[in-house]
């Protein structure tokens, strides 16, 4: 009886361990869904025109070279995404390749 509650406790330990495992796949998942659920920002968003906001930093002559959402330390996406969220416009995406006049560099 004993050895049946040691194998039993052994395979409650394994679902733990596949769950606390599965944790944060669900969660870099979720947030991959929730960026690609959101509106981009357009050009005529307030906090966008403040901003200087463009969706290609490239075409701006104020952005520092090599400066776009993608390393920028509000930038909520995941790295390689083409977009995401940014602390800046909640509950909307940034292009990766974008860029404001709020960039501040990502630390590293
Ligand atoms: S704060 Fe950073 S991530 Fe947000 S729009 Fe500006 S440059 Fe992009």
């Amino acid at each position: 009886m004993g050895r049946v509650m040691v194998e039993s406790r052994r395979e409650v330990l394994k679902m733990i361990g596949l769950g606390a495992g599965l944790i944060p796949i669900a969660w870099a998942t979720s947030r991959i869904a929730v960026a690609a659920d959101v509106p981009l920002v357009t050009a005529d968003d307030p906090t966008a025109k403040a901003l200087k906001y463009t969706s290609d930093a490239s075409k701006t002559a104020d952005a520092k070279p090599g400066s776009k959402c993608a390393n920028c330390s509000l930038y909520q996406g995941a790295a390689g995404s083409a977009q995401g969220g940014c602390l800046l416009f909640p509950g909307k995406a940034v292009k990766a390749s974008g860029w404001c006049s709020s960039w501040t560099a990502k630390a590293s």
